[in-house]
């Protein structure tokens, strides 16, 4: 099978199409055909050799994916050859034609959702859920600011937020992204790359806004402390580098402010995640937004752009 290999960690040139061995099924296991592998920033940090967690090289990159399961181990009974699946993770890698995964890792894929649309779920919506309820704890009637809504977690984030109940300011940095994160239902949209931008939120939350989902903490933790409300919540999902910072802002707002890594999610917290999205997408308030497809060969440009470009959905892969 086709498959992109990563031989040492580098710049995004170091991901080469490969012929490869297809991966043999265990017991418990399930060999899924991909049909669309989704591209998450996380993959880049990986490539590139920054990420604390490295896998043994060489290996194949993509944690998101979906397709049609092709085998099954004599032990699994969740799925059968012919199902419609998306994957929370793979044991080979879903930059490829073939993704060997265990049986917890596959999830059915209901028909109305399209195999692009499927490779991009679990990371984006096992986030935005894990920000929102497990971290904020937001209740119904509340006021969330999606800083950074118009990429994969936070267009999740903006679907997982309508249904329970809150009132939606979301921003992003281009004209498309903001019409984007307006049709997806934000009640206000902002534009983080324009100067008064904050004073525009206050506007709509004079009292500041009590729960912030932070995708880029380096740029913008110290502006969240300057809107949030009293008793407020930030939860650090994104951060690309350092930044100055004074303490003294999370006094006088008596702030809490979350920091998540959605691998660190407990069994339990993850299943309740699982569950919630099976739910999400069968009940049919979830619905992924694919901005860009590329074929498999092209996931060097694929990495380029889930960093340079400006946000819109998600970036998938085509094998
Ligand atoms: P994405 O699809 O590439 O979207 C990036 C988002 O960040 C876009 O909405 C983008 O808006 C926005 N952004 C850019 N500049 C910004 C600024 N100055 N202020 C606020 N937002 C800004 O990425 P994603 O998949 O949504 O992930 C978002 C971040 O969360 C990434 O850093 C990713 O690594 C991280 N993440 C963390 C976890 C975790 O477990 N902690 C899990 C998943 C993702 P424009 O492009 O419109 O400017």
């Amino acid at each position: 099978m086709k498959a992109i290999v990563v031989r040492r960690f580098g710049e995004p040139e170091v991901m080469k199409l490969e012929e490869v061995p297809t991966p043999e099924v265990g017991a418990s296991q399930v060999l899924v055909r991909i049909k669309a592998a989704g591209v998450n920033p996380v993959d880049t940090y990986i490539r590139s050799g920054i990420y604390p967690v490295k896998p043994d090289l060489p290996y194949t990159p993509g944690k998101d994916g979906a397709g049609v399961v092709e085998k099954v181990g004599e032990k699994v009974t969740k799925v059968k050859v012919g199902d419609r699946v998306f994957l929370s993770g793979s044991l080979t890698g879903t930059y490829a034609e073939m993704a060997l995964c265990e049986e917890w890792q596959v999830h059915h894929l209901p028909e109305r959702i399209s195999f692009e649309q499927g490779a991009g779920i679990f990371i984006p919506y096992a986030t935005a859920y894990r920000a929102l309820f497990q971290k904020a704890k937001a209740k119904s009637g509340e006021t969330v600011l999606i800083h950074g809504a118009s990429g994969g977690v936070g267009i999740a984030a903006i679907q997982w937020g309508k249904k329970a109940g809150l009132k939606i300011l979301g921003t992003a940095g281009s004209e498309e992204g903001k019409k984007l994160v307006a049709e997806q239902g934000a009640d206000f949209v902002f534009d983080h790359s324009k100067e008064n931008y904050l004073q525009e939120i206050l506007e709509v939350a004079d009292e500041g806004v009590p729960i912030i989902l932070e995708m880029l903490a380096n740029v913008n933790l110290m502006k969240d402390l300057d809107i949030l409300a009293k008793h407020g919540r930030i939860v650090v999902i994104g951060s690309r580098g350092s930044l100055e910072f004074n303490p003294r802002a999370t006094m006088t707002k008596d702030a809490s402010i979350f920091g998540m890594s959605l691998f660190n999610a407990s069994e339990v917290d993850m299943q309740e995640i699982l569950n919630e999205i099976e739910k999400g997408l069968s009940e049919g308030f979830l619905n992924p937004v694919v901005g860009t497809a590329f074929p498999l060969e092209e996931a060097v440009e694929a990495h380029y752009q889930v960093i340079m470009k400006k946000a819109f959905g998600k970036i998938v892969l085509l094998p």
